[in-house]
């Protein structure tokens, strides 16, 4: 498969942020959302065989430990990284995976903890939300709608509600959209949607969604890698 990278950093997102985590980054994306912070990964990388994989996971982590699987979009790759996938799930790995929620996610293990984004209007890419995706959704899935603004918010307060999602999954996320270009201050400046506002919005509508920041920004510099 077409790897972008791998490295440990702590889990910056999710209901899992926080947390020691293994990224392995899948080169390659079919969408184009304004607000990317990750289109170095749209080319290049390096072909990796699923045991190369596996043993540079092993390297950054034993057994048992937080693997996320992230791209670009990973499931562009399915024939490749559902193995992967499976394959760390019985070496005993936790493992997520984050995806845009434009591919079918159908042949993704059951033990695994997606990370569905549903891309809201000002991202660029509405409407590219494969609905049948929502009969994929476990127990212990999580949404997530990155915000940009007041429609963005309207948008995925009302998509929750149509699809009564607090009752299906595990944790739903509204996560202010970050500025591409941020570099810097490491702090909420460059939130896109105050997430001050978005607080408001979430308690004065009574919406059962988590505010998530997107903490590896908050620790480290907003447009620094690998991190
Ligand atoms: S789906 Fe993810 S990787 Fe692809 S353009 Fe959107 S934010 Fe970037």
């Amino acid at each position: 498969m077409q790897i972008s990278e791998i490295y440990k950093s702590l889990q910056g997102e999710s209901t899992y942020a926080g947390l020691a985590c293994v990224f392995v980054r899948l080169t390659g994306c079919n969408l184009r959302c304004s607000w990317c912070d990750s289109e170095f990964s749209f080319y290049g990388g390096k072909k990796m065989t699923l045991e190369e994989v596996l043993g540079e996971v092993c390297r950054l982590s034993r057994s048992g430990g937080l693997v996320e699987i992230t791209g670009g979009e990973p499931m562009l790759q399915e024939r490749e990284v559902v193995p992967l996938m499976a394959r760390l799930l019985d070496g005993g790995y936790r493992v997520l995976l984050e995806t845009s929620g434009e591919r079918p996610l159908a042949q993704v293990p059951g033990r695994v903890v997606k990370i569905v984004d549903v891309k809201c209007p000002h991202s660029g890419e509405a409407d590219t939300f494969d609905m049948g995706n929502l009969n994929a959704l476990r127990p212990h899935d999580e949404l997530k709608f990155v915000l940009s603004d007041r429609t963005d918010y309207e948008f995925a307060r009302d998509f929750v509600s149509t699809h009564n999602l607090g009752e299906r999954v595990r944790a739903i996320l509204f996560s202010p959209a970050f500025e591409k270009t941020a570099s810097g201050a490491r702090d909420t400046s460059h939130c896109l949607l105050d997430p001050r506002a978005l607080a408001e919005w979430i308690l004065a509508d009574d919406v059962p969604a988590r505010l998530s920041l997107q903490i590896h920004k908050l620790i480290w510099d907003p447009a620094a890698k690998g991190v």
